[in-house]
Parts: C-alpha cells; structure tokens; sequence
C-alpha cells in the first residue's frame, strides 16, 4: 500500500513536472509574441519623501495577455530571465521610461524634478554593452542621468563582484543613482556596500509588513537606516500599508517611502493628474 501510494506520489510530480514544463514553454511562445504584439505597457508607484510630496516613481512593467489577462511579473520576468528575453523587454523598459521622464519635465503638472527608478535584471546588468546601452539611450534624450536610479538586488551586486564594482564606476561616471532592492533580503556583505559606489537602500517589504508589531522587524529596520545613514546613502521603505509603519519609519528617518498607503502604482494619465493635486 505504501509503495503504491508511492508510486502515485511519484508519478503525481513526474505529471505536475510535465505540465509546468509545458507551461512554462508555452509562457516563453508568448512572451516572444507579446514584443512583437506590444502586450507590455508600464505603470508608476510613487515615492514620495516625509511630507508626503511625491518626488519620483518606480516603473513596473505589466504584461496583458490576450486570452489570459493580467500576468504577474513575478512570474513571467524569471521565463524572460531565463530565455533571455529580458534583454529585449529591458531595452523596451529603459526607452519607454524615459521618453515618460521627458514628457513628465516638459508637463505642467510639476515644477519640481522628478526621477524615476527602473528594475535592472541579472542577465541585463550582466551584458557586457550594459553602461554604453544605458549611456547611449540617455543621450539620445536631453535627460539627465541624476533622474534616473537603477534598482539592482544584493543578488546581482555579489554575483560577480568585480564586474559590479567597475559598471557601478562606470555608471557612477556618467552621473546615475544606483539603488539596492530587496535590501535584507539576499546576501551583500556590509564591507561591499561601503566600498561599493551605491547611493541608496530600498529596505525589503517583508520588513516593513510587522514593523509595528514585531520587534524583530523593527530592530532591523532601524539598524538599516542608522547603517545607511552613516555610509552616506537614501534609504526607502518599500511596501508601506498602514499608517504606524509610517509613523515608525519617520521617527527613524527614512528618507522616502513606497506603498499602497501612499499610491498603487498607476498609470501615466493617473500619475500626472496625482502630481497635480500633491503640487500647488
Ligand atoms: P520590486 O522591484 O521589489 O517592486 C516592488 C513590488 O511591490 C511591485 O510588485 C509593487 O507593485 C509591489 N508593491 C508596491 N507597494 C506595495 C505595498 O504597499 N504592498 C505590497 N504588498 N506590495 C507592494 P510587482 O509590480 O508585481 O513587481 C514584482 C517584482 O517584479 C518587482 O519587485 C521586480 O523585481 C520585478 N519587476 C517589476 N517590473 C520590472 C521591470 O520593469 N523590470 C524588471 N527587470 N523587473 C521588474
Ligand atoms: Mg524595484
Ligand atoms: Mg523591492
Ligand atoms: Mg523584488
């Protein structure tokens, strides 16, 4: 009887293993046709600083299937990952990012200068044309690159850490912000973050979620920002829900803050029409 159940065991994963292999194949197919189909559009989350004053936003690439509707990007960003995808996606990100960036400096809505944060991948980060992809994109826009952050995770950053060190100089260079995401969550070693050419900390969401409640939680948080702060570098709180996390985070000076309490991430039209009622 045991072995029978088994050997239904076995074959329920060889069966479940089969399928998310098809699936998965059958994401890639899509994923392929959805750049040339232009399935893909982008949405802005605001960050805004502690009085609430939006002074920026992060992209974040939505994907619409046809049949499917709405896919996560935590789910079809790993196929693009792994298929090498990304490296097309991600160009279509930067561009449509910034031709958003010059549409917002030339917009009414705002006098003050907003930047924007775009999510690097591994694979992108890694290209060996990555810095020249960045700069000559950039150029080609009068954009100034101190607008623009470029979110890479602990992950990325320990990876290869010679090949970070000299992109980040060489980024640094050309005068972009570059930002830790998911800070806490993967595995930098704190004598990189200080020789490393960093200018901000994104601390992780899992961090913030029981902020209030968790004591644990809090201590890390705040041993974060007094960390950050002495190193030199803006630290934002990413997935801020509720109020008392707020409240927390101010009191340890968090210098930005991200999340729904604020703003989902929204729209161009929703954006600019957000700008123009937080800017008088
Ligand atoms: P991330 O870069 O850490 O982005 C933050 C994620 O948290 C976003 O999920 C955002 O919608 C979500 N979020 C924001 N505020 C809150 C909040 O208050 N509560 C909660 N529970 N969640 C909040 P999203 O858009 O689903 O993206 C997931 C991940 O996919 C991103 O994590 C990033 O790693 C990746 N991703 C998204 N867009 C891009 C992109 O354009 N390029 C690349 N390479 N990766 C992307
Ligand atoms: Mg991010
Ligand atoms: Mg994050
Ligand atoms: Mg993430």
């Amino acid at each position: 009887q045991a072995k029978a159940s088994g050997r239904n065991t076995v074959r329920f994963f060889e069966q479940n293993m089969q399928q998310s292999l098809e699936q998965r194949l059958l994401m890639e197919k899509d994923l392929r046709l959805a750049l040339k189909r232009q399935e893909f559009s982008l949405v802005f989350q605001p960050q805004v600083d502690n009085q609430q004053k939006i002074i920026g936003a992060e992209t974040l690439v939505r994907w619409t299937h046809p049949k499917r509707g709405p896919v996560s990007p935590a789910d079809f960003i790993p196929v693009a990952e792994e298929t090498g995808l990304i490296i097309q996606l991600g160009k279509w990100i930067l561009e449509e990012s910034l031709s958003f960036l010059q549409r917002l400096s030339q917009s009414k809505a705002t006098k003050n200068d907003l930047h924007l944060s775009i999510n690097i991948s591994p694979l992108q980060f890694r290209q060996s044309d990555m810095v020249a992809d960045f700069s000559n994109a950039l150029s080609a826009r009068e954009i100034s690159p101190e607008f623009l952050t470029l979110e890479i995770t602990e992950g990325i950053l320990m990876d290869d850490i010679a090949d970070s060190s000299t992109k980040l100089e060489q980024l640094k260079e050309i005068g972009f912000r570059v930002s830790i995401d998911d800070f806490g969550t993967g595995y930098s070693s704190l004598a990189y973050l200080k020789q490393l050419n960093i200018d901000e900390l994104k601390v992780d969401q899992s961090f913030i979620r029981d902020i209030s409640s968790d004591p644990n939680d809090a201590a890390i948080v705040e041993a974060i920002i007094s960390m950050s702060h002495h190193l030199g570098l803006r630290v934002v709180a990413e997935g801020v829900e509720e109020h008392p996390q707020l409240v927390f985070l101010t009191h340890q000076h968090c210098d930005a803050f991200q999340g729904y309490y604020f703003y989902k991430p929204m729209a161009e039209a929703e954006f600019i029409e957000a700008l123009k009622k937080t800017t008088r």
